[in-house]
């Protein structure tokens, strides 16, 4: 199993020593010819969604990428990538890939709290690190979509099929547990369809 990682702008290299604690060979995504080499799923990094967004379109990755997260490649964001991932943004009229049914607000936590980490539930999991970064919020999802985490009645994780994408950063430790649910119950399920068809 490889795992893709966008690796224009942001904390990738977080996102990939995750995933190589966890025994996974990690590949960047830098440039369209990277899109073409063999991977199974992907993660888009936090960072600045702008500065993504627009980098995708000028190095010519953005559709290739977004055909490919609309067909099942299964896909992992966190913070701006969930920015990138969202149908609509409010207060703002751009929308990037707008692949999942979830309306998202940037900054939304405002300039006082712009970071805090917290201890939250995951799913079934307590006491994942969780670090908001200048984060912005899940107003709306909609009913195919699952709710795997909240904090104070806000929604921060949610998995709409092969996509997963959080508020916080859960990468920027050494928990792992996040990163092992989304191989264990999506990527490894996407595979074995793929290999059945
Ligand atoms: N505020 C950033 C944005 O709008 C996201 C911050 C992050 O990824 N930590 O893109």
């Amino acid at each position: 199993m490889i795992i893709a990682v966008l690796a224009v702008q942001g904390d990738f290299a977080e996102h990939e020593n995750i995933f190589r604690l966890l025994g996974y060979q990690t590949v960047q995504l830098r440039q369209k010819s990277d899109l073409f080499q063999q991977f199974d799923a992907l993660v888009l990094p936090g960072g600045e969604s702008t500065v993504q967004g627009k980098l995708l379109r000028d190095l010519d990755m953005f559709e290739e990428l977004r055909s490919r997260i609309g067909s099942g490649l299964p896909v992992m964001a966190t913070c701006a990538g969930t920015i990138l991932l969202a149908k609509q943004l409010l207060d703002d009229p751009t929308i990037h890939f707008g692949t999942m049914n979830i309306a998202v607000r940037r900054n939304a936590y405002g300039r006082q709290l712009s970071s805090f980490h917290i201890d939250g539930e995951f799913g079934d999991l307590n006491d994942v690190p969780m670090s908001f970064i200048r984060a912005p919020q899940i107003e709306f999802c909609s009913p195919d979509t699952e709710v795997l985490s909240e904090y104070q009645g806000r929604i921060t994780a949610v998995r709409q099929k092969n996509q997963l994408a959080m508020t916080f950063h859960p990468e920027l430790g050494t928990d792992v547990r996040i990163a092992e649910y989304f191989i264990r119950d999506i990527v490894v399920p996407a595979m074995s369809q793929t290999e059945k068809r």
